[in-house]
């Protein structure tokens, strides 16, 4: 009697307890797909349109680069200036600085609001950066505050009943701050009004100064995820040394205030062609560090000359570098690659 109930136990409880766990850790080893500015390679890139198709895509958090306006409201943009995602150079032609650009800086939002955001161009000579993806000029389209995109991925999140998460980058905040605008103190009470706190909220935090990234660590109380950016280059103009971060001392010396870290792509995969590829020790010397890794940035029509395919280089990336997950401009087809796995 006794051994059947303890049977009838195992085969009711115990196993299916067992089989939820296994599937628990098989998933929590899947990597992250990450929206760069959203589904990019379809819909231009920051507009509520691009996100919306994310997350419908299934990608699981959605990225969001900050820059101010004039008035200091966070708006999502890639760049500080804004004449190769929208009509301003036509809207206010006497605006732009000596430089030539014209900066979202210089606006207040309710300029910002009257400029129509597009596919991105090449400012001087007007073509498409990226000739395969939607047309320029057509849609409708409008720079969004980072509020109002908070509010509608929450929304979102609410009529699908998912909990897709975002990850927001502090642009340029040295640079800010020279202009007399000091950009990390209103992003973080957005993201604290929105309820992304801690580092069991769905958001990453990111940046690519080091200064920046310990002062909101230190300074300014972030105590949610946060992710340092890593170029594949020399020093940052703000003096972010980019190949003493890259060392493995260097990573061990940030992982005391960081999460994870964002590199390329190239400074996991080197060479030159597929024959003479290498795997480098970023991901696994970060990974002895205890930091993720999401590298940037999969583009389909813009792949690296050392993968043969899509899908060769998320093979590599995932599964001989083990990349905690990808920034990608084609969510679906890296989601396609992870629910495969
Ligand atoms: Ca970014």
């Amino acid at each position: 009697m006794m051994k059947a109930v303890f049977k009838l136990m195992i085969l009711r409880f115990l196993f299916p307890l067992t089989l939820f766990v296994v599937s628990i850790l098989a998933k929590a080893e899947l990597p992250i797909v990450i929206a760069h500015r959203g589904a990019s390679g379809y819909i231009p890139e920051h507009t509520l349109e691009a996100k919306a198709m994310a997350h419908a895509m299934r990608a699981d958090f959605l990225e969001q680069d900050i820059v101010l306006s004039k008035d200091n409201i966070p708006v999502v943009l890639h760049d500080a200036h804004i004449d190769t995602v929208t009509d301003v150079a036509t809207k206010f032609p006497d605006r732009k600085r000596e430089d030539g650009r014209y900066y979202a800086l210089d606006f207040s939002l309710a300029e910002l609001k009257q400029l129509r955001v597009t596919e991105r161009f090449n400012a001087k000579t007007g073509k498409p950066v990226y000739p395969k993806r939607f047309p320029g000029g057509i849609g409708r389209f409008e720079i969004v505050t980072l509020e109002e995109e908070l509010e509608f991925i929450q929304a979102l999140n609410q009529s699908t009943g998912r909990d897709v998460g975002i990850y927001p980058e502090i642009k340029k905040p040295g640079w800010h701050r020279e202009q007399g605008h000091d950009i990390s103190p209103i992003v973080l009470s957005i993201l604290e009004k929105f309820g992304y706190r801690t580092k069991e909220d769905a958001c990453f935090l990111q940046c690519f100064e080091i200064a920046e990234v310990k002062r909101l660590r230190e300074e300014l109380g972030w105590k949610g995820r946060l992710v340092m950016l890593l170029s594949g280059g020399g020093k940052g103009k703000d003096g972010t040394d980019f190949p003493y971060l890259r060392t493995e001392e260097g990573l061990l010396g940030i992982s005391a205030i960081v999460d994870g870290i964002g590199p390329p792509i190239g400074s996991i995969i080197t060479g030159k062609s597929p024959e003479d590829r290498q795997i480098t020790d970023l991901v696994k010397h970060a990974h002895a560090a205890n930091l993720v890794v999401h590298p940037y940035t999969r583009r389909s029509d813009e792949l690296p000359a050392t993968v043969r395919s899509a899908d060769d280089l998320m093979d590599l990336l995932f599964r001989e570098a083990e990349a905690d997950g990808l920034f990608t401009d084609f969510p679906d087809v890296t989601v396609k690659w992870v629910e495969k796995e």
